[in-house]
């Protein structure tokens, strides 16, 4: 199959004079596997059409809000009824309080719930607020693991900073960058060692529930456990991302899975421990703009109206958009994270046989229904994770990754339309039924054929 690119290109030129980069999210740019993205005209289920008629399999999903697929007919008529009642009042509306009691009550430690639009704003809020409870400075965050864009968390970010290879970015000042220190994911030793170098001045350490913004890293046996242990031994707040985890991996998000020891051929996990604050995004969208972070009644108490942390926003709670998150998470029952666990079982079953065919070596990286894979001889690289992987980020950069942008197209070429970069996760949705294997099956032998020639 060959594709028909013609629309998608003139849109692309367009794009690239009137927007910088063509984007206006640099991850969608292409910029790691070239060429011209396709411009999406629509989605049903798992596939998406763009501009020129080509249908693609998505294992993008929105980068993780379509957990039920796309436009599932009961989310799109909330959402339209809703519409007809108006777009925004700035006022409080019923549908916000029915999300945050949704969160709280999947997600047993948080007892109240601010919603913002993105998730962005959730652990930038995160930060304040602890510091502001804590009255400290200092945050400790993981080098690889993405919280948004916010100044201090982009330091050693993963996501499109991984892609492009950026340390950091330009236009954040050494002063807000050295108050927040970066050390390896799954370094325990590392997160010890800076506590007893700043006693009494970290307020927070930021982690994501289970990275997958290295493409995944899983996280060693026991690791947030022992890391709360340790936050909590001195004094500081754990914020855990689930942003991209939260709603997506199972009901109650990544936390939920450790507590619930599901591994899914995933990484041994380990419950009895609790975050102070939890941030979410994407699924209690369901592909609008909602993010939220929840925590205690204690510490929520510190946010303004009731306490001096400020945070704001004009379209915080917007009713559509928290419309959109309430029907996909009442939608969110046991059947569709089974539907989604499935699909992940199924379509990662499938890569590793199409890679082993061709005698690629890769690694398979997984969290529950989230997976990625890293080109690669472990050992050769040095990869020292449990299940044979990358450990971090440093060990997620060292793999083929120019195998990804010829295993990407062919990809495309066979109709299936994966992250354009090796550095992110996979994602399905419980739409991902016999169509999207039958798409997935005919199109795996080309592409590893493609990556092992690479
Ligand atoms: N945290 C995590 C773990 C994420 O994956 C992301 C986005 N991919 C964010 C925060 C930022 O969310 P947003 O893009 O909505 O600002």
């Amino acid at each position: 199959m060959t594709l028909n690119e013609q629309h998608s290109s003139e849109w692309f030129t367009r794009a690239q004079a009137a927007i910088p980069g063509g984007v206006n999210s640099p991850v969608r740019a292409y910029g790691s596997v070239g060429g011209v993205p396709p411009f999406l005209a629509s989605g049903k289920g798992a596939f998406v059409t763009d501009v020129d008629g080509n249908e693609y399999l998505d294992m993008v999903c929105g980068w993780g809000p379509m957990l039920l697929g796309h436009g599932h007919p009961e989310v799109i008529g909330a959402v339209q009824e809703a519409v007809s009642r108006g777009l925004s009042f700035g006022a409080s509306s019923t549908v916000e309080v029915e999300l945050a009691e949704e969160i709280a009550r999947r997600v047993e430690p948080i007892e109240q719930v601010r919603l913002v639009s993105t998730g962005t704003e959730a652990t930038m809020t995160a930060i304040r607020l602890a510091r502001g409870y804590t009255g400290r400075d200092l945050v400790v965050k993981f080098a690889g693991c993405y919280h948004g864009h916010s100044d201090g968390l982009l330091a050693a970010a993963g996501s499109g900073l991984a892609t492009l290879a950026l340390p950091g970015s330009a236009g954040v000042p050494e002063a807000i960058t050295s108050q927040t220190i970066v050390v390896p994911y799954n370094d325990l030793d590392a997160v010890r060692a800076v506590f007893a170098e700043h006693p009494g001045k970290v307020a927070a350490v930021i982690t994501e529930a289970a990275p997958a913004n290295m493409g995944i890293v899983e996280p060693d046996a026991g690791f947030n456990r022992s890391l709360a242990e340790i936050v909590h031994e001195h004094g500081a707040l754990l914020i855990c991302d689930e942003v991209l985890t939260g709603f997506r991996t199972g009901p109650a998000g990544w936390w939920g899975e450790e507590q619930s020891g599901r591994t899914l051929g995933g990484p041994e996990v380990s419950g009895g421990w609790t975050a102070d604050i939890y941030t979410f995004g994407k699924v209690i969208g369901g592909g609008m703009p909602v993010a939220a972070l929840g925590s205690t009644r204690e510490i929520m108490a510190k946010l303004a109206p009731q306490g001096p942390v400020y945070q704001a926003g004009t379209l915080s709670g917007n009713p559509i958009a928290v419309t959109a998150g309430l029907a996909t998470m009442r939608l969110a029952d046991a059947g569709v994270y089974e539907a989604v666990d499935v699909a992940a079982n199924s379509i990662a079953g499938m890569v590793c046989s199409a890679f082993d065919e061709v005698g690629l070596a890769y690694s398979m990286q997984r969290v529950g229904n989230l997976f990625s894979f890293a080109f690669g001889d472990g050992e050769a690289l040095g990869w020292t994770g449990a299940n044979g992987g990358p450990r971090n980020e440093a060990e997620v950069k060292n793999q083929e990754t120019w195998r990804y942008p010829a295993f990407f197209h062919a990809m495309l070429e066979g109709g299936v339309s994966l992250p354009p970069s090796a550095f992110e996760a996979w994602f399905c949705s419980a739409e991902h039924g016999d169509r999207a294997m039958e798409r997935m099956e005919a199109a795996l032998p080309a592409a590893a054929r493609a990556a092992a020639a690479a």
